[in-house]
């Protein structure tokens, strides 16, 4: 098929990223959540801790804490109580004293070190040790988690599962983060149909509905609307001049191409700023950013891999910087190529390959023959994306080639 871009009306990937970043400014939005709802939230300010953790010493298994061992008698202990989770025993333990203990519990004053059951045999008032444990053993210490004084979490941090359960472990029950981006999602065309509904000949499912909306939930923002729109210039100009009256960002599909029925470009025009259009990238070329007063606008081309693409190269890293959120530059791998990669110069491509570690550290990567940018199967069969440069052609089996993994939102690599 002959192809009629022209690579001097394109801009290359790594300036388009570079200009949205220049004219993202993060958000000065902050709000108290409680940690049952502030899953996947920004921290906008670090976490110090105030109070140590454990906050008190306490033993690491089920058994008996020591007094230090009678001369007399080293490995036999006078049974002179019982702690459970949660209780306290009253006195310090004296030389040749011990009690029973389980896991978590507070160890008394005066314990040398924890035994654990299974190196003890019991009597009725007394328990010998059969291995003796080292002074200190078996005792998780005041503080040994998290130091008073500590930063355990930094201001842009995304809360995940574990750093929710760092912050409960501090008794920290609201913290302060940034209001989460209010996204408003639209798809274009007048072929799509929702899932559910009967497909007539021409029509199709929405599929980036529901690509978009769960990547963006799991990238921590709020999806306030998603509505598919018909190929109307009035109908997209009005959702998307309301959508920039109550949403931070405005996301489309669809429509921001060249052909008769693309009109969310020049609703764009229309109503606010078009920063840029046309990236040289592949998939992903029909892509445009701008503004509408505050509120940020990303097209994504309609094709479900090329939206997709678009959204873990483009959007996320402008999002991310939107939100306050510190997101970690994406780590390239090296791998040789198994297969042959077809590839014409122009555009920066993203192939849908899989990536597989060898025994010998090498990784080796195949990159799929069908890279249509309709088939969403084969970006589930992936596991990374090849960094094509944009003026490398064909390469074949043998060679190397740099890759990034699909982002986990994307593909839940848990
Ligand atoms: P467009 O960018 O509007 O020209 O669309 C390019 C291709 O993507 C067309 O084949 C559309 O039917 C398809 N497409 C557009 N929007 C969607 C969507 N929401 N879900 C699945 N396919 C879509
Ligand atoms: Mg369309």
């Amino acid at each position: 098929m002959q192809s009629c871009d022209t690579t001097t009306d394109m801009l290359a990937y790594s300036d388009a990223l570079a200009n949205m970043l220049k004219v993202i400014q993060p958000t000065l939005k902050t709000e108290q959540r409680h940690l049952s709802t502030a899953t996947n939230c920004v921290l906008s300010r670090d976490v110090i801790c105030t109070s140590p953790v454990p906050a008190y010493d306490n033993a690491a298994m089920d058994g008996y804490a020591l007094g230090t061992p009678d001369q007399q008698q080293p490995s036999q202990f006078t049974l002179v109580g019982q702690v459970l989770a949660g209780q306290t025993h009253p006195e310090a333990l004296q030389q040749g004293q011990a009690v029973r203990i389980m896991t978590g519990a507070k160890v008394p004053d005066g314990t040398f070190a924890v035994v654990m059951q299974e190196h003890t045999t019991a009597l009725p008032d007394a328990v010998i040790i059969n291995t003796m444990p080292a002074p200190q053993a078996n005792i998780r210490y005041c503080g040994e988690d998290i130091a008073i004084g500590e930063t355990v979490l930094n201001q842009g941090q995304r809360l995940d599962a574990i750093k929710l359960g760092i912050l409960a472990s501090l008794g920290i029950a609201e913290i302060s983060v940034y209001t989460p981006l209010k996204i408003a999602l639209f798809t274009t065309g007048d072929e799509l149909v929702s899932p559910g509904m009967p497909l007539r000949q021409g029509q199709i499912y929405d599929t980036n509905s529901f690509v978009l909306r769960a990547a963006l939930e799991h990238f921590g923002c709020e999806v306030s609307q998603c509505i598919a729109l018909p190929d109307q210039l009035s109908e997209i100009k009005h959702a998307l001049h309301t959508a920039s009256t109550v949403a931070d960002v405005i996301i489309t599909s669809g429509g921001v191409s060249v052909g008769t029925a693309d009109f969310v470009k020049t609703a764009l025009d229309n109503l606010g700023d078009m920063h840029f259009w046309k990236v040289a990238m592949k998939p992903g070329k029909p892509f445009a950013f701008g503004t509408i007063h505050d509120c940020l606008l990303f097209g994504l081309p309609g094709n479900p891999v090329s939206s997709t693409v678009t959204l873990q190269m483009l959007v996320l890293p402008a999002l991310a910087k939107r939100q306050g959120l510190y997101m970690q530059p994406q780590q390239i791998a090296t791998g040789t190529l198994t297969s042959p990669v077809k590839k014409r110069p122009g555009r920066m491509d993203f192939q849908r390959a899989k990536a597989t570690p060898q025994s010998n550290g090498e990784t080796h990567v195949e990159a799929f023959t069908a890279q249509g940018s309709a088939l969403l199967s084969r970006l589930d069969a992936a596991n990374v994306l090849l960094l094509l440069p944009r003026d490398s052609g064909d390469l074949g089996p043998g060679e190397q080639v740099n890759f990034i993994p699909i982002h986990p939102i994307l593909q839940g690599q848990y």
